[in-house]
């Protein structure tokens, strides 16, 4: 039988079980979510595109957020992930972490809880927008700028 005594949070706990900095330290700081997404009005599976236009906060060179806690003062439509709404959020890319563990999955191998909070493994397995991405205060939401690699998902 396991020994579940030492096992982190992550894997004990639920989503809705989790303190609030628990919750916050699984976002892996990617950067995804914070891309512009197209979904073909056509299309009966409403498939979601990523682009790589940035919201206007994203600071395109590190991948943060420039204004985290004040977002919501310039980005209204900012969406909050809670453990209430998180399966509801299909436009979250499979390897964020609220995904994961919401579709039953554990964290990946990447991640920064796994490795003393460090974002460097995160950013070596390619998950990091920084540096990848262009804002939407200089570039236009189009097809044009669809890209596949936010869909990457290893391990
Ligand atoms: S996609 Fe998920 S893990 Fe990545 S920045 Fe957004 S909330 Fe955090």
């Amino acid at each position: 039988m396991a020994n579940l005594a030492n096992a982190p949070f992550w894997q004990v706990k639920s989503l809705s079980e989790m303190t609030a900095s628990e919750w916050e330290s699984l976002c892996d700081g990617c950067g995804k979510c914070c891309l512009h997404k197209l979904i073909d009005e056509d299309d009966p599976a409403e498939t979601v595109h990523y682009t790589n236009v940035a919201c206007r906060l994203l600071d395109c060179q590190t991948g943060r957020c420039s204004d985290y806690r004040q977002r919501f003062k310039s980005v209204p439509e900012c969406v909050v992930i809670r453990p209430e709404n998180v399966a509801e959020l299909d436009y979250l890319p499979d390897s964020c972490a609220y995904r994961r563990l919401a579709n039953g999955r554990s964290l990946p191998s990447w991640h920064p809880l796994r490795h003393n909070g460090s974002q460097e493994p995160m950013q070596a397995a390619g998950m990091s927008v920084a540096g990848r991405v262009v804002s939407e205060t200089e570039a236009q939401v189009t097809t044009a700028a669809i890209v596949t690699w936010p869909l990457a998902d290893c391990d």
